[in-house]
């Protein structure tokens, strides 16, 4: 993507905008260490922006019982059993509360692939993640690393929303699980980027925080996928100072899709 725009995109969503010395421009962006930092610019979405209320307790009503276990069904299932599959999943007491699933949205051969918590109250309402003001601020991310929306996968773990978005517990993430497997296995991207940590902590199995996680390569599952993490735009939106590092971790990730851009195997997207 050219400069211009993507220094456009990053103003929009507050971080400080570089400026490139003549000598270090480079396509997809500055390197951070280099650059000179110019006065940041709060765009519109960001004027606006509030925190989004987390952990507020509100349970299931009693009685919802969940009914099954979905792994069996949806080891080696394509896309369209795998959706029905989460449509009418009731494996845990979310399905009580939930107004419907959030299956997960764009590219099915995607690069690369975004996965979040938990759907909050607007994706629980609209069916689909990261539609709200989280949302918003992912989309300008993604931007500034040139990509629209549709031409990642965007997934959660889990795929109801906790009610009062509170965290996961340990055991509607262990059945949810098996879907997010699945779409990884059916998706497979070149990048995995896990944002915030909660989706870091429960995919990565650990109990490191963030800090220690963001910004690090590993190996996801059998094919070695790379995944690297970064902060909730949720968070971002809450602590506004920690977007250049968001923004490191992006520079990462654009630069990790280019190296691999020649592998045969991998998809493209858009
Ligand atoms: N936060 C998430 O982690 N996922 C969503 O879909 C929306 C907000």
């Amino acid at each position: 993507m050219d400069a211009e725009r993507s220094r456009r995109y990053l103003g929009a969503m507050g971080v400080p905008v570089w400026r490139l010395r003549a000598a270090d421009v480079d396509a997809q962006g500055p390197e951070p260490g280099r650059a000179e930092i110019a006065p940041a610019h709060q765009g519109d979405v960001m004027a606006s922006e509030s925190t989004e209320p987390t952990n507020i307790g509100v349970e299931p009503p009693l009685g919802a019982v969940p009914d099954a276990v979905p792994a069996a069904g949806i080891t080696g299932a394509d896309w369209d059993r795998l959706s029905a599959a989460v449509s009418s999943c009731r494996a845990c007491e979310l399905c009580a509360t939930r107004t419907q699933t959030v299956f997960g949205v764009g590219n099915r051969q995607a690069d690369l692939m975004i996965v979040g918590e938990a759907p909050g109250a607007d994706e629980d309402r609209q069916g689909e993640p990261f539609v709200g003001r989280a949302g918003q601020l992912l989309n300008l991310m993604l931007a500034a690393i040139g990509l629209e929306r549709e031409q990642v996968f965007i997934a959660n773990i889990l795929k109801c929303r906790p009610p009062g978005n509170r965290d996961p517990r340990p055991e509607e993430t262990l059945r949810c699980e098996p879907y997010l497997m699945r779409q990884i296995a059916l998706v497979r991207p070149r990048v995995l980027l896990l944002v915030g940590r909660i989706s870091a902590q429960k995919l990565l199995k650990t109990d490191d925080p963030i800090g220690k996680l963001r910004g690090r390569w590993f190996e996801f599952g059998p094919d070695q996928i790379p995944l690297t993490v970064t902060y909730h735009p949720a968070y971002l939106l809450r602590s506004p100072e920690q977007k250049s590092k968001a923004w490191q971790d992006l520079l990462k990730v654009t630069r990790r899709l280019r190296e691999t851009a020649g592998d045969p195997g991998a998809g493209t997207a858009g």
